[in-house]
Order: C-alpha cells, then sequence, then structure tokens
C-alpha cells in the first residue's frame, strides 16, 4: 500500500495517476454536447450504490474507468455555453493548475510551521484584495470556504463589537429582502433570536431603500433593541441588484452601526476596467464578503472576509499550546488560524495568486465584463419577446423572466407552466436554468458568468424553453398532443 503515498519514490506515479485523471476530464470536456446528460437520480443511484467501498480496484486507472460511469459521464457541466442556472462559473487554466499543486504539496493554512510561503502569499492576496476595496491602511481579513462561511465570520465579528450582550436577545440584524439565506442563517447560528434579521423592503429595482433602512433601525431602537449590523449585498443571488452602499454607509455612521457588504457575487466588479464604479461607497465598509469562485473564474472553494479593522478579527482568536501559543503573537510569527473559523485549511490562495500572475487582474475584469455586456444584450432581446415578462434590468450578469403563454391569464396555470418548462428543460440536458419566486410567482432564471455562452444561445434557450412550455400548455388545455402549433 505505501506505493499509494506520494513521496520521492513515487513522484513518477503520481505524474502518471494525475495525468491519466486529468487526461480523462479534458477528453470529457473536448466532447460534451450539452450542459447535462439529464439523467434522474433513480437512474443514477443504482450505478453509485453498486460499487462495492470494501473491494478496492487497485490502481487508479480502473477506478477511472469506472468514475466515468458514476460521474463524468452525467455530471453538470459549468463550461458549457448552455449552463445557464447558479452562479458557477468556467474556471481558468491558472487556478486549475494551482489546485493540482496545493492539493499535492497540501500545506495547511492555519499556522506558520505548516504552511510558511502559503500564508504569505494568502496574506498577499488578502491586502491586494483590500486594497481593491479601498479599506485603508487597517485592513486585514482571511480566506474562507464559501460566501456563507465569510457571512457568518462576518456577523460573529459585528455581534462581538456590537454595544450590546450577545445574549440579550436584543440584536438586530438589517438586510434586504433580497439578501442572501445565510445571513438569516448566521444568525440562527450566532444564537440571536429568530426575529433578530429585519427584512428592509427594496425599490422596483430591488435595491435597499436607505430611507426604509434608517425607519427599520429607528423602528428598533424605539422598541428597546440593539443595532448589531446591516447587511448591505453588491449583487443579490436573485438580480444582481446592488444595494446603494454609500447611502447606507451614511446610515449606519449616523447610528454607529456596523456595515457588512455581501459581495459574493458582484465582487468581480474589483477587477473590471469599466463597471467599478458600480461598487462605490464598498470601501467604507467594516466587513466585506468576497467571493472568488464566483465572479473570478475559480473553483470551489475560494472566498475570503476582509475587515476595515485588523484589530476586531481578535474574536476568532482562540489559543492551543501545541498549535498557535500566545506567545508566538509576541514573536510575530503569521498563524493565520488566529483570524480563522477553520483550522486545518486549504491554501485555496494559490489558485487566485496563479490567475493573477498569468491573466493579470484586468483579464479576469474583462471576462466578468463580458457576461455583463451579455446579461444587457439578454435583457434586449427578452424585453422584445411577447412571449416573455422579464423582471429588473441587470446590473450584473442575471435575468429574471417568466414565459407567459398568449392563450391563458391563469397566474396558477402561468407558475405551473414556467416549472414544468425548467424541468422538462433539465431532463432534456440541452440546457440548464434556474427557477426563482418573484412576488409570489413563479419566475425563471438565467445566472450568465460564460464568457463563451452567446446572445444567440441565449436566443436558442428562449425557444427551448418556449417549446416545452407551450407542450404543457398543451397538457393544461387538455389538448393531444404535446406539439401546439
Ligand atoms: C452565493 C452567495 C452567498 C453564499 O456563498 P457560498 O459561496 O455559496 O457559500 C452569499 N451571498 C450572496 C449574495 C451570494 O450570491
Amino acid at each position: 500500500m505505501r506505493s499509494h503515498l506520494l513521496n520521492d519514490t513515487t513522484a513518477e506515479r503520481y505524474r502518471r495517476s494525475v495525468a491519466d485523471g486529468v487526461g480523462r476530464v479534458a477528453a470529457r470536456l473536448a466532447s460534451v454536447r450539452a450542459p447535462f446528460s439529464g439523467i434522474t437520480p433513480d437512474a443514477l443511484g443504482p450505478e453509485v450504490d453498486a460499487v462495492d467501498l470494501d473491494r478496492p480496484l487497485g490502481d487508479s486507472a480502473a477506478a477511472l474507468d469506472e468514475l466515468e460511469r458514476v460521474y463524468l459521464r452525467d455530471a453538470v457541466y459549468f463550461h458549457h455555453p448552455r449552463y445557464l442556472a447558479h452562479l458557477n462559473c468556467p474556471v481558468v487554466i491558472p487556478a486549475v493548475v494551482g489546485e493540482a499543486v496545493l492539493s499535492a504539496v497540501n500545506s495547511s493554512l492555519d499556522t506558520w510551521d505548516q504552511s510558511a510561503g502559503g500564508t504569505l502569499i494568502e496574506r498577499r492576496l488578502i491586502d491586494w484584495t483590500a486594497g481593491r476595496i479601498g479599506l485603508g491602511p487597517g485592513a486585514d481579513g482571511v480566506f474562507t470556504s464559501g460566501g456563507t462561511q465569510s457571512n457568518l465570520h462576518a456577523l460573529l465579528l459585528a455581534r462581538e463589537e456590537a454595544k450590546d450582550e450577545p445574549g440579550s436577545g436584543r440584536l438586530r440584524v438589517f438586510a434586504s429582502d433580497c439578501a442572501h439565506f445565510s445571513v438569516q442563517k448566521a444568525a440562527t447560528l450566532l444564537g440571536l433570536t429568530a426575529d433578530a434579521v429585519v427584512p428592509v423592503p427594496c425599490d422596483r429595482d430591488r435595491r435597499l431603500r436607505p430611507a426604509a433602512l434608517a425607519a427599520a433601525i429607528e423602528g428598533c431602537i424605539a422598541d428597546g433593541a440593539t443595532p448589531m449590523a446591516v447587511v448591505a449585498t453588491a449583487g443579490t443571488t436573485d438580480f444582481g441588484s446592488i444595494d446603494p452602499l454609500g447611502e447606507i454607509a451614511d446610515v449606519c455612521a449616523m447610528y454607529g452601526t456596523w456595515l457588512h457588504v455581501d459581495a459574493a457575487y458582484g465582487c468581480g466588479l474589483l477587477v473590471s476596467p469599466t463597471r467599478r464604479g458600480h461598487l462605490d461607497g464598498i470601501e467604507r465598509a467594516d466587513s466585506v464578503t468576497v467571493d472568488y469562485h464566483k465572479s473570478f473564474f475559480q473553483p470551489v472553494s475560494s472566498s475570503a472576509v476582509l475587515v476595515r479593522d485588523r484589530v476586531t478579527l481578535r474574536h476568532a482568536t482562540y489559543h492551543a499550546d501545541y498549535l498557535n501559543p500566545r506567545r508566538a503573537l509576541a514573536e510575530r510569527i503569521p498563524n493565520q488560524v488566529d483570524k480563522s473559523l477553520q483550522t486545518t485549511r486549504r491554501f485555496d490562495a494559490l489558485k487566485l495568486w496563479m490567475t493573477l500572475r498569468v491573466m493579470g487582474a484586468d483579464g479576469v475584469g474583462q471576462l466578468f465584463d463580458e457576461v455583463c455586456d451579455l446579461a444587457a444584450e439578454g435583457w434586449r432581446l427578452l424585453a422584445a419577446d411577447p412571449r416573455y415578462d422579464v423582471v429588473v434590468r441587470p446590473r450584473l450578469s442575471t435575468l429574471v423572466f417568466r414565459y407567459v403563454p398568449h392563450r391563458t391569464t391563469s397566474p396558477a396555470v402561468i407558475d405551473r407552466v414556467n416549472l414544468h418548462a425548467r424541468k422538462a428543460l433539465f431532463a432534456s440536458g440541452e440546457a440548464v436554468v434556474a427557477g426563482t419566486v418573484v412576488d409570489g410567482r413563479q419566475y425563471l432564471k438565467f445566472t450568465l458568468l460564460n464568457p463563451e455562452t452567446t446572445a444567440q444561445d441565449i436566443a436558442a434557450v428562449l425557444d427551448l424553453i418556449a417549446e416545452h412550455a407551450e407542450a404543457h400548455v398543451a397538457t393544461e388545455n387538455g389538448e393531444h398532443l404535446a406539439h401546439a402549433s
């Protein structure tokens, strides 16, 4: 079994095995004709269940053969131009090279004595990101597993900085009703009360209304509660809308409230050559979430939480004699575990490092600009198409819309038609789109993160949706055939 350990004697086997795995993926990427095979859990489940985990195959070539059947053949491929569903990006090659390096060297970024240069590289990237945001000389932060963890981390710091006891039951967090559900989850994990997250209404463009925020904070204070944090979203998951950050920062300054900006999606604008201005005001945040694995074309996971004042990170600092003793602080040994919610932690930063060293920030930003341009074009297509209703004009790269059959006006039928169209499209595998609910009604959603997707792809997918939708209208009307002419 020692021949499977990666070390000086197995370097050649390592090279061949990884090349074999890479070769299979390359062949698959070159040959997939659709983003998905359309397979169901019922069909794939038995293939996975049939694998006897107590009978090993002995070598990776055999395991890779098997993997073709249980995974690669039917995976959902985000690089395909007709994958338009969630916030998943195609990944850039330099980042994938970084991934191969980081898992083989396997540094752990909790302490200097487990990572050395890895820690310094991560710190440079944190400083670089904080600089792009404009957080000032006291800024710091740490890489995390994703936006959910970054938001939890930021709200932990806000809770500890709040002018009230964590257990008082009086702490309140304000976020727009378009904010990400991880804010709610974080509040629960932090022991806040069930009503702690106060939803603030949005305007027609799905941006938090600063006046409504001020009123909500006033109301909270009048009720004897304590404002703990405001979460502004720079790129809502559904609409890509960006809350008015400067005006929200003014409100936060007035009440002395922690401002967290959730830029999990919108962080790509930090490197956009043309759209950086959409983030104006973000530099006034106390903390910021960025997901490089969304708009920086990085493989999962790659995210960070940044703070204006590095001193606040102490709320996540705990010492262990065997790992990061207190005296290490005096010796100025950089132990990232002092700032992190995790202990053993991947060197995800290397992927971004490789990306910036190969492509540069402008290169990444150009790709994100292209998908924002594409969304604007998609909006024009949808707005001109009588078959569809489209919600807000995109700020980033999402489009929310629904099919409106001309032969029915029943809201319940329209809901079912859209639900069905999405399901049928997914089952066909020809394209993958998302769904969401707007004002209680079913909508469809494109999240455009692939610069290879074209306006022709969007038009073709809209035709496919219309076909599936009409087939369902026909069923609803009791017609015999699914092909409405
Ligand atoms: C995706 C997203 C999150 C959660 O990030 P994960 O990386 O999926 O954990 C948080 N906030 C917003 C606005 C997001 O779009």
